[in-house]
């Protein structure tokens, strides 16, 4: 367990305790003789020992553990792993995905695409078959949003770019045709050579979110080859482990987790 592990789940240990409701966060808290813990002020209870193994599973999903290995570690039935595992995905999708409507990126914005899986090594368009294809922005000292789409034609791209990102900030992108209507929504810089690079002339570059796709990448690869179908759940947990990378992400899971979003 790395270091400073205790200041990062300290934040469950009242709950564990069975001091502090797990809920609404209210310390009016009673343990029944059953080995409850009832809330009387939202009223809901939960058995002292499922709480403690979700909060132990959570532990896990901070970790990036995969769901078998923690089945094994913790004694478990892997489908209980699972369960929660999917249950936790499918909150954070929807605190991620509320979060980035929430307001419209601005000022210095990067845009990118990606392709992830599938077996061959695509290019655009061609050879793309099985992959996924991921739209991103990001903006420079903010924060990533990401979309998955069915191709990056020109109409798809400029629809998730005024969705998203507010009139009359500056892009930067890479030479893509699909790119070239932008300039009448905002400023618009390419970068020319290959990608991953600072343009030699301009000094332009996309590498805030270059970054940001290899930070997708290594946390795919721990998990192991991710279906199509399953994909855009693991996207938006990345694109939230990545907004929230400066804060306490296992606090934030719990509290997705649980549906309880502190004051
Ligand atoms: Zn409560």
């Amino acid at each position: 367990m790395v270091t400073g592990s205790h200041r990062v789940f300290g934040c469950a240990a009242n709950f564990v305790r069975g001091r502090t409701c797990v809920f609404c966060g209210s310390f009016r808290v009673n343990r029944t003789r059953r080995g409850y813990v009832k809330c009387q002020t939202c009223r809901r209870q939960k058995s002292l020992a499922k709480l403690r193994r979700e909060i132990a599973i959570l532990q896990g999903f901070y970790q990036q553990v995969p769901a078998y290995r923690l089945a094994h570690d913790l004694g478990v039935d892997p489908n209980v792993i699972s369960r929660v595992y999917q249950k936790l995905r499918a909150a954070v999708f929807h605190v991620a995905e509320l979060e980035g409507m929430a307001s419209k990126l601005s000022g210095e914005i990067e845009l990118d695409e990606a392709y992830f899986g599938g077996r061959r090594k695509g290019r655009r368009g061609r050879g793309a078959a099985g992959k996924s294809v991921v739209f991103g922005l990001l903006e420079r000292d903010g924060r990533v949003y990401t979309k998955v789409v069915e191709h990056v034609s020109a109409d798809t791209l400029m629809a998730h770019i005024q969705t998203t990102t507010r009139k009359g900030s500056v892009y930067y992108t890479d030479a893509f045709r699909g790119y070239q209507s932008l300039r009448r929504y905002g400023k618009h810089h390419t970068v020319n050579h290959s990608k991953g690079l600072v343009d030699r002339r301009t000094k332009n570059h996309i590498n805030g979110i270059e970054g940001f796709w290899s930070f997708a990448k290594h946390i795919l690869y721990n998990y192991r080859g991710v279906s199509k179908y399953h994909f855009p759940m693991y996207l938006k947990e990345i694109e939230s482990r990545f907004n929230h990378r400066k804060e306490n992400l296992f606090k934030l899971f719990l509290r997705c987790f649980f549906g309880y979003v502190s004051p």
